[in-house]
């Protein structure tokens, strides 16, 4: 399966498409690539600066990375994650990080990756829903 929200519990999928562009079979416009982590432009920003990072490993969402994944893994991830940032000249101006996780986080690719947005004010955390007041 390619498509449709995974679960953070769900089973990797080696065929989805960040699987895909570790193992080069499709390209990336690459910003840091290291034994933990790729980093590489969105491929429909949503801000000026829109990068994602992803781990090298095979781990589905954030959930099934901080269930799983070694603590050398986990270090080196969110190590080149702030790398990544300053090297983009994001840590004046300021960012924000994000990780949909599963159905209501809205993940769409199910292979964990942060969002990492900059380049304009970002505004609000989350758009507030009529029901919460
Ligand atoms: P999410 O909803 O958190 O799973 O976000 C998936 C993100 O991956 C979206 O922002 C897409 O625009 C992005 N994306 C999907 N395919 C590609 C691709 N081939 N290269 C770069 N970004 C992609």
């Amino acid at each position: 399966m390619t498509t449709g929200t995974p679960s953070p519990a769900a089973a990797y999928d080696d065929q989805n498409v960040f699987a895909r562009i570790l193992r080069g079979e499709i390209p990336c416009r690459k910003v840091h690539e290291d034994e933990f982590a790729l980093a590489f432009h969105d491929i429909n920003p949503q801000t000026p600066v829109h990068v994602l990072v992803i781990p090298k490993g095979r781990w589905v969402s954030f959930a099934d990375f901080a269930a799983g994944a070694s603590a050398q893994e986990m270090a080196g991830f969110w190590r080149a994650v702030g790398l990544v940032a300053r090297q983009l000249g994001l840590d004046g101006p300021g960012y924000r990080l994000l990780s949909n996780v599963g159905a209501d986080g809205g993940q769409e690719v199910p292979h964990f990756h942060v969002h990492l947005f900059g380049g304009r004010r970002i505004g609000r955390m989350v758009p507030k829903a009529p029901e919460a007041g």
